[in-house]
């Protein structure tokens, strides 16, 4: 498998693989990693939320 978060694969992704963090509500950063939440809901999280709460 490829790498998914690194490089031309971003460019494939909804905005460039670029959001609004869930969690923390950082603005236009990288949400490279799928999370499930406290209420089940799986959503796209930045780095710096991948593992903590
Ligand atoms: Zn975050």
């Amino acid at each position: 498998m490829s790498k998914s978060n690194r490089g031309k694969a971003l460019w494939k992704l909804p905005s460039r693989g670029r959001g609004t963090c869930p969690v923390c509500r950082a603005t236009r950063i990288k949400l490279l990693y799928t999370r499930t939440l406290e209420n089940g809901a799986k959503a796209k999280v930045c780095k710096r939320c991948r593992v903590s709460a």
